[in-house]
């Protein structure tokens, strides 16, 4: 069993770690979490053998095994290490006055949808309400003076199948970090149940589904998971969401080449999209090492929005970011080169990482 992340409790947990402390030693452990982004082990107004006993009941930080960045420094990848071979990666992306930062829920992905390199790698373990809470703190104070106004459960991991995490990670985002449920969205690759779940919790985070395909075949083909969780009964809890949420679902489709980009396929999006009101987010497909396929040509995306426009239906292109450090859409693998090289152009190579059990649980999750 691993030593919980400094920023798994809440502070009502931590008043009860630190007990028979005064009560301002909760203030400085907690400010120094929230406000300066920093391990207690770091904060030192805190007496040293406070630090030397809270460093031995901790887990460290998250520890940057590798930082790069791409789009002239508007794009940042960390890969960071969280012991026991198991790394995850977190994205943070400038704009001109704030940012967007892209978390990992689990490390590795147990959905196994091809075009993906994290589901290429496969499942290794969920990750904790703390690990995905430094993810956010730290992209935060890398981002300063500009404001972490948004963050995207889209990085590493399927946020449904570790549900009960994401969701606490959530709220202590919204009522520790101060950022609006609005500026929140989890993507998810469509487990029906959980969406139904998300619905019920009633909150204003953004949801995103998946969608890649608008006809079984074709989607159980992309997305394995969709055998068990058909169109019909997605869009029918989309539809659910929308009404009783009254926010307006977003559909992602990764343009393949030849695969998902016929008039066809516009007009099969274009019905889906309508009947749940629903935004469509278009993604140029990033190449990822174990998938032949590549990206739609320019002019098929324009040509597909078009038909979309024309059917009534409002999509946007998503702008590639960090394309060339492996840090866009579904290209998050935990890799690293072996000579911890920065210049390559060649594919990364992947760590061997071992599944593990203990505090992450199962790929069930939830
Ligand atoms: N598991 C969640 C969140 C992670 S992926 C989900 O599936 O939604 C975030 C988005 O990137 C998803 O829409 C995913 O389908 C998409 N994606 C995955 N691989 C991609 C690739 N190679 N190119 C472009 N987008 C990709």
């Amino acid at each position: 069993m691993t030593s919980p992340s400094a920023w798994t409790p809440s502070r009502d947990e931590w008043t009860e770690l630190l007990d028979g402390q005064p009560r301002y030693r909760i203030d400085q452990v907690w400010h120094g979490l929230y406000d300066e982004g920093i391990h207690p082990t770091e904060v030192t107004t805190l007496p040293r053998k406070l630090r030397e006993q809270l460093s031995d009941r901790l887990a460290p930080s998250l520890r940057p095994a590798i930082t790069r960045s791409a789009d002239d420094g508007s794009t940042v990848k960390w890969l960071w290490e969280l012991g026991g071979d198991v790394a995850i990666e977190t994205v943070l992306m400038h704009y001109e006055d704030r940012s967007t930062v892209c978390v990992s829920s689990q490390a590795g992905c147990a959905m196994r949808c091809g075009f993906c390199a994290t589901g290429q790698g496969g499942y290794q373990r969920n990750l904790s309400v703390g690990e995905i809470l430094e993810q956010v703190v730290r992209a935060r104070t890398e981002a300063e003076p500009r404001r972490l106004s948004n963050i995207v459960f889209m990085g590493m991991g399927e946020p449904f199948a570790n549900y009960n995490r994401v969701l606490e990670a959530i709220g202590r985002i919204t009522s520790d970090l101060g950022i609006g449920a609005r500026g929140i969205t989890v993507s998810t690759i469509g487990l029906i149940p959980q969406i139904r779940r998300f619905t019920d919790e009633g909150l204003q985070v953004g949801l995103a589904v998946s969608l890649h395909a608008a006809n079984d075949d074709k989607r159980s083909e992309l997305i394995p998971i969709n055998r068990q969780h058909p169109i019909a009964e997605l869009v029918e809890v989309c539809r659910r969401h929308r009404r009783d949420t009254g926010r307006r679902v977003t559909y992602e489709w990764a343009m393949i080449d030849g695969v998902n980009d016929t008039d066809d396929d516009a007009r099969e999006l274009a019905a889906v999209a309508r009947d749940t009101s629903a935004h469509v987010n278009l993604i140029p497909l990033n190449p990822t090492p174990g998938y032949p396929t590549v990206g739609s040509p320019v002019d098929r995306i324009r040509r597909f929005r078009r038909l979309l426009a024309e059917a009534g239906v409002n999509a946007t292109v998503r702008a590639n970011r960090g394309t060339d450090i492996d840090a866009a859409c579904g290209q998050l693998r935990a890799s690293t080169r072996a000579d911890g090289d920065d210049g390559g152009r060649q594919p990364p190579v992947a760590v061997t990482l071992q599944p593990r059990t203990g505090d992450g649980g199962t790929p069930s999750g939830a």
